[in-house]
């Protein structure tokens, strides 16, 4: 997701509205210098398992291995807002891949400018999760902001996931043009930022046509 001034926001008081503004121009300092103000939590970014596990780790110190390597997209961009997603779901989807990075399309960033961006995404249920973990996942990434129902403010599956040492990637875009391959080299790059809860990443496939 491209960071900029108005970009969405999780909607909760501690989170401040995302800015980037200009402190020097090329006019007047002779180069152009920009400031960024953004929550750990905004634009497309990385869980990492401190975010809901107290003294979990932090994503200055998670093994960048987990980031880069071999992923899949699974198709889900025909569900309804606030459908779940499960485990018979997500092994349908899945077919023969194995699911070591998962990525999880439901041509959700559509509603990325409206409220129902964070009120009304398509969610995993635990069993989801469990047949992912069981299998091997140890990377989850979607195009909604959470994998949990956006109503259940006890986040089990944020807990289940980050639990497990397994980082979430929240608020990915441009998935609908990965659901064509059947995996692909994924690299995730969250900002190395200390004791971080979380980071903004910048996120890229590479493909073989
Ligand atoms: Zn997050």
């Amino acid at each position: 997701m491209t960071i900029e001034s108005g970009m969405p926001r999780y909607p909760a008081s501690w989170h401040p509205y995302p800015e980037v503004t200009m402190l020097a121009s090329h006019g007047a300092e002779g180069r152009e210098t920009r400031r960024i103000v953004m929550g750990t939590h905004t634009g497309t970014h990385v869980d990492a398992p401190r975010h809901f596990v107290p003294n979990g780790k932090t994503i200055d110190n998670l093994n960048l291995d987990i980031f880069v390597g071999l992923a899949c997209v699974l198709d889900f961009h025909y569900v309804s807002p606030n459908q779940a997603i499960n485990a018979g779901m997500v092994r349908n989807s899945l077919g023969d891949r194995y699911p070591e990075r998962v990525l999880f399309n439901f041509a959700w960033e559509e509603n990325k400018d409206s409220p129902s961006y964070y009120s009304g995404c398509p969610y995993l249920t635990e069993d989801a999760v469990d047949f992912l973990l069981d299998n091997g996942c140890r990377l989850i990434g979607l195009d909604t902001p959470m994998p949990d129902n956006p109503h259940d403010s006890s986040m089990p599956i944020h807990k289940k996931l980050l639990g497990n040492n397994v980082p979430i990637v929240e608020g990915l875009v441009n998935l609908q043009s990965l659901v064509e391959y059947n995996s692909f080299m994924l690299v995730v790059a969250p900002l190395k930022v200390r004791e971080g809860d979380g980071a903004p990443a910048r996120v890229f496939a590479t493909v073989n046509d």
